[in-house]
């Protein structure tokens, strides 16, 4: 691994820090109790900035300037044309300032800058393009019911959208739900992850330069069982969507059940298969399982985390992802060529040094890292486990973490019951050249997306979403415009039928 100096002497970003407070009603507002939070560098756990803390009190004043934006206007009544506009433009701003977002991004998250430049932030300009070009096409439908009745559809926005994101891709996901709510006329309030606050803030604002009327859009810093809870139970909130693990999915499903009943869509964790079939190309699949795993510092909720290798090629498979591992180049995010940063902080560095201990503990064998990088921050070695049991905590457990465990199947029909003996269904990759296997797994495997000799392609037009304890709903695409709408039957009768 590269152990460079960097890592124990991080370079200094040269930005500052302006936005901290909350966004409400178009403003940049204290929190109402006066708290602040410290946001931490990854790198040192050196503290970033210090930010206000928000609660419920000031979900309650960001809620309603988001339901005084959807009642009274303009964002419900503006033409859609003149929404989609806001959008286009600040697409373009923020395309302009990507040196600056990509720049707290990686402070922030600690993940490579040159990730976050030249792939995130596209990505998100570009869904905000996608969803830009929505917002002018949302068509009802007219219906030939039985009768003397004119009926037609209207596609309507909920209202106010409660989005509550985690801190693995916390632009990436703002886009995912800000995008689309507002294309649809939702007004929203936006609560982010603790650990990585920063980048909604400054984006937040430049939306604002964009021309996006006040109250549309509330950004809301905080911990999650204070302002995330008070979100998900507010009784003005007319939808939820969430994205994090799926032990808070559930809570915040019970949450919304409780109060108002407002409809959730959630993205939640998994446990996602990588299957390597026996006619698979070694040295394609061994990249491609490296990186499915790997990217982001291995904090995806797609991650192949099951690497499943057909018995012919395993041993050379396993010396191969060994090697590759060995390769990987770890270090200070904003230096050049890094493949990996450190993760997002102590409680999960913790808890990934757990599960690797545990790992060994239960037999795995160790093939690569399975340590702390440097001295300081919070660096995991590329860790390789081979010899993995389905019955480990390893095998059954999100760690979220640089950790790829291997395992054997001998037929197809092993590696689909085990690849589905799962209660997640995220995601699936699937590596064959054989088209009759592909087939026979894509439609076998229940979850929400399968790659085929590829991995992590996020197109914005194409769904994303899980199978199972994986979620409920989908993101993205035509799919993910359903998640912000609701459906009005309107029904004229008819004075002559015959016309
Ligand atoms: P988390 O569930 O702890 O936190 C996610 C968000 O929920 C944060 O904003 C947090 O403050 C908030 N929250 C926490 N408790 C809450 C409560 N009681 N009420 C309301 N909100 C609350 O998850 P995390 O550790 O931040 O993120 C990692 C998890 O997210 C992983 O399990 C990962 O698989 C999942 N994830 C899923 C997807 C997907 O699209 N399926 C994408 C990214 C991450």
């Amino acid at each position: 691994f590269s152990t460079s100096a960097a890592i124990d002497e991080p370079i200094n970003p040269s930005i500052q820090i302006d936005q901290t407070q909350l966004l409400i009603n178009g403003q940049f507002v204290d929190a109402a109790s006066g708290k602040t939070f410290p946001t931490l560098d990854p790198r040192t756990g050196d503290v970033i900035a210090r930010v206000a803390e928000g609660d419920a009190e000031d979900i309650n004043r960001a809620v309603a300037a988001a339901r005084k934006a959807f009642d009274e206007g303009p964002w419900p009544k503006m033409t859609a044309y003149e929404r989609s506009r806001i959008m286009l433009r600040f697409a373009d701003l923020l395309e302009k300032h990507t040196e600056e977002v990509a720049t707290l991004e990686t402070w922030d998250n600690g993940k490579p800058y040159e990730q976050a430049a030249k792939i995130e932030i596209p990505m998100v300009v570009r869904m905000f393009r996608y969803y830009a070009g929505w917002a002018d096409k949302i068509h009802g439908l007219t219906v030939p019911a039985d009768g003397q009745h004119h009926v037609q559809t209207l596609h309507e926005p909920y209202g106010v959208a409660g989005l509550i994101i985690p801190w693995n891709f916390p632009l990436l996901l703002y886009s995912w739900k800000v995008g689309p709510a507002l294309a649809c006329g939702n007004t929203v309030v936006l609560k982010t992850a603790e650990q990585t606050p920063l980048s909604a803030l400054y984006v937040s604002k430049l939306f604002h330069e964009a021309g996006l009327p006040p109250g549309v859009l509330n950004v809301v810093s905080g911990f999650g069982p204070t302002a995330g809870a008070a979100l998900s139970s507010h009784m003005d909130v007319n939808k939820l969507s969430f994205t994090g693990s799926t032990a808070t999915g559930k809570v915040v499903l019970g949450l919304a059940a409780n109060s108002n009943l407002k409809p959730v869509t959630l993205e939640l964790g998994g446990k996602s298969p990588f299957i390597v079939c026996k006619d698979a190309d070694v040295d394609k699949a061994v990249d491609l399982a490296h990186s499915a795993l790997f990217f982001n510092q291995g904090q995806c909720c797609c991650a192949g985390s099951r690497t499943l290798v057909h018995e012919s090629l395993y041993d050379e498979f396993v010396e191969k992802a060994k090697v590759r591992a060995l390769k990987r180049v770890v270090g200070d995010p904003f230096k050049t060529g890094i493949e990996q940063g450190p993760q997002i902080d102590n409680e999960q560095f913790q808890k990934i040094l757990k599960y690797i201990r545990s790992g060994i503990e239960s037999g795995a064998t160790l093939e690569s890292g399975g340590e702390q990088l440097g001295s300081k921050g919070y660096y995991i070695q590329p860790t390789v486990f081979s010899n993995v049991q389905d019955d480990m905590l390893i095998a059954k457990d999100e760690i979220f973490g640089p950790v790829q465990s291997i395992s054997k199947f001998k037929d197809l029909n092993e590696a689909i019951k085990r690849a589905n003996a799962s209660s997640y269904g995220l995601a699936a990759g699937v590596f064959t050249q054989n088209l009759e296997t592909a087939n026979t797994l894509t439609r076998a495997l229940r979850v929400g997306t399968v790659w085929i000799n590829c991995y992590d392609i996020f197109d914005a037009a194409v769904p994303f979403g899980g199978f199972k304890m994986s979620g409920q709903g989908r993101e993205k695409g035509i799919y993910g415009l359903s998640s912000y709408l609701q459906t009005k039957a309107v029904v004229t009768p008819l004075k002559n039928p015959a016309w």
